[in-house]
């Protein structure tokens, strides 16, 4: 640890609420998918702030956006109508078949308003009293006290109980629990195509069919959280596309402004009549500096293919990482994920070796301690996924 490291640990201790465990980095500045720390060492990106900054640091681009955004209109509330919120809506519909947009600031906010739509819509449009919201075991939906709620792990409601009812949990990949879940109190049912935090597990196409036929034979809703799985990280521009799923609602956040704090709902016609003026509003949701720069985000996204270019170079480097673990099957359990949302499962607790890689200069995530996370930028080098296979596999032959 050196000292320039260290006085900035120090000065968090003091200044900070301590409700983060970091990682041994402090960061000064990045460029694409390089990041340095203040004493001037570079580090490989390949998590993307969480896959937020999925088109690369300090994007020329984005860069330019922002800057001219910046001289023009930065916030008015939603009090007003502006164009930019517009402009980004119609960008993001025209990747989907969802037909209506509400803007807010994260995906626990995102969640938060497919939930509030789903029993709204339930109560003022079908004449139901249906608020229950379904969810998987192994699901992430936020930190607020309603998506804690719906994330259903007592480890991260620990101290904040109690939280809001209405919600249930059942075991991902089992049709006949979803089944039996359902009752005349069900609202929606709420999945992540593939659960991010849970350490990269894509659930089963199959699987996620027949949740949705399930929705429709109940006449429930059908919502997909796209806050990690979204903006065409697994290799389609939405996780839900890769089955052929058609939610009522979807959920989106992290990459959408490529690290400005942005979120969205996307809704089909029909949910969207559950608001009405009032029922739901954010002072920042949808801000005009916010919303221009997602709008190009999207549109960088379409112009360069990148859900294309994550399909491929995902399949890529997932193949290098399979020839890997059959080189050190003791070592690694297994390698799962979509696109550019890679994990890799060891069979041995990784924190060691999540160090060694970040000594070499890889930054990615480490997981419940024995999986290690990508999330690189979607524009990465091709080279710099394969430096990152080379680093781990001479590692795992060191021992
Ligand atoms: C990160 C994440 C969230 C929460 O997003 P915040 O912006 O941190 O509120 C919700 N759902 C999924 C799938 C996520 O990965």
């Amino acid at each position: 640890m050196t000292d320039a490291f260290e006085k900035i640990r120090n000065a968090e201790e003091q200044l900070l609420c301590r409700s983060y465990s970091r990682y041994p980095i402090a960061v000064a500045s990045g460029q694409g998918s390089r990041l340095w720390d203040v004493d001037g060492k570079e580090y490989t990106d390949l998590l993307a702030g969480i896959a937020v900054t999925s088109l690369g640091h300090c994007n020329p681009e984005l860069n330019e956006t922002l800057a001219r955004q910046a001289g023009i209109l930065w916030q008015v509330s939603n009090l007003f109508y502006q164009e930019p919120q517009l402009e980004l809506a119609r960008a993001l519909l025209s990747t989907t078949h969802h037909a209506k947009a509400f803007f807010c600031n994260s995906g626990a906010e995102a969640n938060e308003a497919c939930i509030k739509l789903a029993r709204r819509y339930m109560r003022k449009v079908k004449k139901r009293d249906a608020f229950e919201i379904i969810t998987l075991e192994g699901c992430f939906h936020g930190r607020t006290l309603g998506t804690l709620a719906a994330t259903g792990r007592a480890s991260l409601s620990d101290g904040f109980t109690p939280l809001p009812e209405g919600f249930r949990l059942v075991p991902p990949e089992d049709l006949d629990a979803m089944a039996a879940a359902i009752t005349p109190d069900t609202a929606a049912v709420l999945v992540e195509c593939v659960q991010g935090e849970a350490g990269v597990k894509p659930l089963n196409h199959d699987y996620l069919r027949g949740v949705e036929k399930l929705c429709r034979i109940n006449d429930i809703l059908f919502m997909c959280d796209e806050v990690q799985c979204g903006l065409c990280r697994t290799g389609k521009f939405w996780g839900f596309q890769q089955a052929g799923l058609a939610p009522d609602a979807i959920s989106v956040a992290k990459g959408l402004a490529n690290g400005l704090p942005m979120g969205a709902m996307l809704a089909t016609d029909e949910m969207a009549r559950g608001f009405e003026a009032g029922s739901h509003a954010t002072t920042f949701g949808g801000g005009a500096l916010v919303s221009a720069v997602a709008t190009r985000v999207i549109e960088i996204m379409k112009r360069d293919n990148l859900a294309g270019r994550a399909a491929e170079l995902g399949a890529e480097t997932m193949a290098r990482l399979d020839e890997i673990r059959l080189q050190f099957p003791d070592k690694i359990r297994e390698i799962r994920g979509q696109g550019l949302m890679i994990g890799i499962e060891l069979a041995f607790e990784a924190r060691n070796l999540w160090l060694k890689l970040i000594q070499a200069g890889f930054v990615c995530s480490l997981t419940h301690g024995y999986t290690l996370r990508l999330l690189p930028a979607l524009n990465i080098d091709r080279e710099d996924l394969h430096k990152f296979c080379d680093a781990l596999k001479l590692m795992l032959a060191e021992g």
